[in-house]
């Protein structure tokens, strides 16, 4: 079956190319999926164009858009084992993680489909009693939407779901190494009825095919989640056009550990905060910025804990951790250990693929510890993306809270205390869109989620993750126009 979906058909590439989606865990092909160019990134965009301008998407109540949304999350969990098993295969995650993602990506679509209608705009005091004067909210209009391979599913329903509450049509393109979850997702929205052209699927590459959707004119509004690099240059070609942009780029999380924190909820926090996922997470906790007090104790057990952590198949319950996404993403991981081992950190377990001859077809690292960092290092400020921990170490409040701002990045980071005062006064200080006392990881879809700084502009999730999609309009009516005589009196 054709995977690209344009103006309600499933159909191939025009240019008839194919691209190969492996599996990370044995690098075996999984499927061959169609691979599109800048033609039918256009061709997509041209059938969202219509169905918004022309289509009866325009005349869909915001109830109407709702109950659509709400029939997607029920086809959602309908399929939830399938699709499960889908994001393994694909991304190499464990079946327990991607089971979780379907769970949130349904409560995301609920969310969406709650606030749809919640929110009819506003009435304006003019000052006169013969005008009505009004703020109603109306869709942005085409939006390209693109996503990346760590949370593919998860990313997609971050967009899709206020995109499509707030009225806008659409043109999806997943990343080019998983986009098998999200053409499932994108035939369960058809199931549910959503009008032809609403939304539409592009598979391929960041350039040809993304880079045509936001250079196209007709797009209004690009929004992005991947890496740095990326948003620049998609905000750059976006300044043509002048398209609204919402970024969500990479993270270098801090995550402070007081000396009065509880310890063994600490550490292992601090063992998932980094390696879930390989440590493939925007807001993986990849920074541990630890107090000298308790450094010692603090490291070596969690150095105990990630030597126990179990590689494997992510269909095999026993597996606690799979692979890294791809061969090309490991190289990538590697060149920044070699980098922290050439500036001076001091490996403390890892650092190396696993030697089990089962893993070896795999793209599998090995959870990875380097102490005594320095905030200079590399590896402390660039994203890896990979299972690597830096540990840095302080003495003063002041000096932890410097540290942990000490990142071109801003996406989220975590302070440990018992200290309600001293939790308030860090939580306050944090550069951070997200900080989290004494916890590490929770996102909720009524919960904004977003950058400062490097990390990114605009919010996803939340009322700001619908505003994202929408224009305020403000109508002004005159009751009882009598003539002004400005000129001519
Ligand atoms: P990436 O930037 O390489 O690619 C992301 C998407 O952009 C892909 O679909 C890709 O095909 C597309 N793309 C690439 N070049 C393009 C161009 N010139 N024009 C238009 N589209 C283009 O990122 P990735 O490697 O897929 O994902 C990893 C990155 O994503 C990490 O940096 C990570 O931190 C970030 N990320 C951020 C969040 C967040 O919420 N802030 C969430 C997940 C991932």
């Amino acid at each position: 079956m054709p995977n690209l979906f344009i103006g309600g058909e499933w159909v191939s590439a025009a240019g008839g190319g194919l691209r190969d989606v492996s599996n990370p865990y044995d690098q075996t092909v999984i499927e061959k999926v169609d691979e599109a160019s800048a033609e039918d990134a256009l061709a997509a965009v041209a059938a969202a164009r219509e169905a918004f301008d022309r289509g009866e998407w325009r005349d869909w109540t915001a109830l109407r858009r709702a109950d659509l949304l709400r029939r997607v999350a029920d086809l959602l969990q309908r399929d939830r084992a399938e699709i499960a098993r889908i994001e393994t295969l694909d991304t190499g995650k464990t079946l327990t993680e991607s089971g979780i993602d379907v769970d949130d990506v349904t409560a995301v679509f609920r969310y969406y489909a709650d606030l749809a209608a919640a929110d009819a705009g506003r009435q304006v005091d003019a000052g006169d009693p013969a005008v009505r004067s009004r703020i109603v909210h109306e869709p942005v209009g085409v939006c390209a939407l693109i996503t990346p391979w760590n949370y593919p599913l998860l990313q997609a329903s971050w967009k899709v779901a206020p995109a499509l509450a707030a009225g806008n049509t659409m043109v999806l393109k997943p990343s080019e190494v998983t986009p098998l979850s999200t053409i499932r997702m994108v035939s369960l929205l058809e199931e549910a009825g959503l009008p032809a052209g609403v939304l539409n699927l592009v598979l391929g590459a960041g350039v040809p095919v993304g880079a045509a959707l936001v250079d196209s004119p007709d797009v209004e509004l690009v929004s992005f989640t991947g890496g740095l690099a990326t948003g620049r240059t998609i905000m750059r070609a976006a300044a043509d056009t002048v398209k609204k942009v919402a970024l969500e780029l990479g993270g270098k999380n801090p995550n402070i550990v007081f000396a009065d924190a509880s310890f063994d909820a600490a550490v292992d926090y601090a063992l998932t905060a980094v390696f879930l996922h390989a440590g493939q997470v925007c807001s993986a906790g990849t920074r541990l910025i630890v107090e000298d007090s308790l450094h010692d104790r603090f490291v070596a057990d969690l150095a105990g804990r990630a030597e126990r952590i179990r590689l494997g198949n992510g269909l095999d319950p026993a597996t606690e951790s799979g692979p890294l996404v791809s061969a090309e993403h490991r190289a990538k991981v590697e060149e920044h250990v070699a980098a922290g081992r050439a500036e001076g950190a001091v490996l403390l377990t890892g650092g190396a693929r696993p030697s089990d001859p089962e893993l070896r077809g795999g793209c599998f690292y090995l959870p990875t510890i380097f102490d005594d960092c320095e905030r200079s290092m590399r590896v402390v400020q660039e994203e890896t993306f990979g299972p690597i921990l830096t540990v840095e170490r302080f003495s003063a409040e002041d000096e932890a809270v410097e540290l942990g701002n000490d990142t071109d990045y801003g996406l989220a980071g975590a302070g440990w205390t018992s200290d309600r005062a001293r939790a308030e006064r860090v939580a306050g200080r944090l550069r951070h869109g997200t900080v989290w006392i004494n916890d590490f990881g929770p996102y909720l879809p009524q919960a904004e989620w977003g950058g400062f700084k490097r990390s990114g502009i605009g919010r996803e999730l939340g009322p700001s993750g619908l505003a994202e999609y929408r224009e305020a309009k403000h109508i002004y009516e005159n009751t009882d126009p009598r003539p002004q005589r400005w000129f001519g009196r």
